[in-house]
């Protein structure tokens, strides 16, 4: 998954664009970057591996200062391809002039992208799908930068999310299903774009409108240009958006998160009540709204059971981290005083592998809970993702290979409930229909990848 901002027609687009980022780190932490036109016009790129308060230096970002045009991107990838070629923006310089992209999604045919460009003749300096679209790009021959990224994205399959500089042109684009957020702003007369509006309150900008499924947006000197140049398709924006990934504080797909996660859990607290139960709790933060919804319409209290710890740094949550059950050592502390001799609700948005929840559940027992009740403010995952977010394989998913009882034993509760497929559904702002539902679901919206190993040139973002 990844984050991206941008903005033109402001005096220092790069240091707005550096705290843009800030809010979009929750959608990737192992490397940021920048590509800015500095004064004169020139484009440069500033790339780290690390967070964005770590990564990105004053004095690189020195060089970005002073121009009206930049783009931004946080990125978290998959295992093996955590790499600083991999970061990003990409930014190429070509016959027909600079081109800086940055991508939120993943490609479901980047594999045959990639071979037809290659025995054209590129030459690829990284793995990820995105580098694709930027070869794409150069080889376009429309008269207007909007019209060379449309000429690009013709025959690009899955999810995207784009940012592009063409000149000093910045260009926007969604594809047509739209799996991901995009929004766009206003600040003192500059346009600005986002994954998500918490972006846009960092900065001070308005929110303007969503970047619609399919639409490019061209905003140049002489203003803000629309097309929607695909055909049509039905939207599949991803609910696992709502669910997990985005912040509470956001609005996207049109609605409020935090909102939705309120309703994710009290939808959650009618279909899976816990009578016995003394108290809620939430593993924070990812399901902190949602246990508040449970609690809320149990007429149970929302206690803070579990402690995280903000500090540990990217050591324990790099995706290759094997040894994850010190992984949950680390991450969490439990409240004794909270938890001995009670009856407790744990809320969670989502069990994936299994080994986080099953090392907390161990925790709270040995922490004093007499009974605990795990609910979950999602569906039981039972797929992959092949559209940006990072799930790993069937054979890895708890709920994949195991029954409702199976998991319940493994994890050690008292009792086990999941959000039902239309329950989740019915919860979301502007649902049900309209959202890619597929790693619940297994209703894929598109044919799997034709590379068995999925991600082999994707950005895994
Ligand atoms: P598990 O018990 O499956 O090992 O972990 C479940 C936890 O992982 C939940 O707290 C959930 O919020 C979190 N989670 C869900 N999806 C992702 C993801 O894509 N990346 C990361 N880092 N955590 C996730
Ligand atoms: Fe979102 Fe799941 Fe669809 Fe991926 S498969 S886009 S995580 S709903
Ligand atoms: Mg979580």
């Amino acid at each position: 998954m990844c984050g991206i901002f941008g903005v033109r027609g402001h005096p220092d687009a790069a240091a707005v664009t550096q705290l843009g980022l800030y809010s979009l780190q929750h959608r990737g932490q192992e490397s940021a970057g920048i590509a800015a036109l500095d004064r004169v016009g020139q484009p440069h790129a500033v790339k780290r591996m690390g967070l964005v308060s770590e990564g990105l230096l004053e004095s690189e970002m020195e060089t970005l200062r002073g121009g009206a045009l930049a783009i931004g991107h946080t990125r978290y990838s998959t295992a093996g391809s955590s790499t600083l070629e991999n970061a990003q923006p990409v930014l190429a310089r070509t016959r027909g002039g600079h081109i800086a992209l940055a991508h939120n999604g993943n490609l479901t045919n980047a594999t045959e992208l990639r071979f037809e460009l290659e025995e054209r003749g590129a030459i690829f300096q990284s793995t990820m799908d995105s580098e694709a679209i930027v070869h794409r790009i150069a080889r376009a021959s429309a008269d207007t930068p909007e019209g060379r990224v449309a000429e690009a994205l013709q025959g690009v399959e899955g999810a995207y999310c784009l940012l592009i500089v063409l000149g000093d042109t910045l260009v926007a684009a969604r594809d047509p299903r739209g799996w991901r957020p995009l929004v766009m702003g206003e600040l003192n007369g500059a346009a600005v774009f986002a994954s998500e509006t918490c972006a846009l309150d960092i900065v001070g900008a308005t929110y303007v409108r969503d970047v619609e499924p399919g639409e490019v947006i061209a905003v140049d000197a002489s203003g803000v240009r629309s097309a929607f140049p695909f055909p049509r398709q039905e939207a599949r924006r991803c609910v696992f958006e709502h669910v997990y990934f985005a912040r509470p504080d956001s609005r996207i797909f049109g609605g409020s998160v935090d909102r939705a996660r309120r309703a994710l859990g009290r939808q959650l607290a009618r279909e899976f009540p816990a009578p016995t139960a003394d108290l809620v709790f939430s593993v924070p933060d990812s399901s902190n709204s949602a246990a508040l919804g449970f609690a809320e319409e149990a007429g149970l209290p929302y206690e803070l059971a579990l402690i995280r710890n903000h500090y540990v740094g990217r050591t324990f949550i790099q995706p290759s981290q094997n040894d994850r059950d010190s992984k949950v050592r680390v991450k969490y502390n439990a409240v004794r005083e909270v938890l001995d001799g009670r009856s407790v609700v744990m809320v969670d948005d989502s069990i994936v592998r299994g080994t986080t929840t099953r090392g907390l559940v161990a925790m709270v027992r040995a922490a004093g809970a007499r009974e605990v009740h795990m609910r979950v403010s999602s569906a039981p995952i039972t797929g992959p993702c092949y559209y940006g977010i990072d799930t790993p394989n069937r054979e890895e998913l708890i709920a994949a290979n195991l029954s409702h009882d199976e998991i319940a034993r493994a994890i050690g509760v008292d009792s086990l409930g999941y959000l039902s497929l239309d329950g989740m559904l019915a919860s979301v702002p502007t649902g049900p229909s309209g959202f890619c539902h597929a790693c619940f679901s297994g209703d894929y919206p598109t044919p799997p990848p034709t590379d068995p190993d999925k991600l082999r040139f994707g950005c895994g973002c």
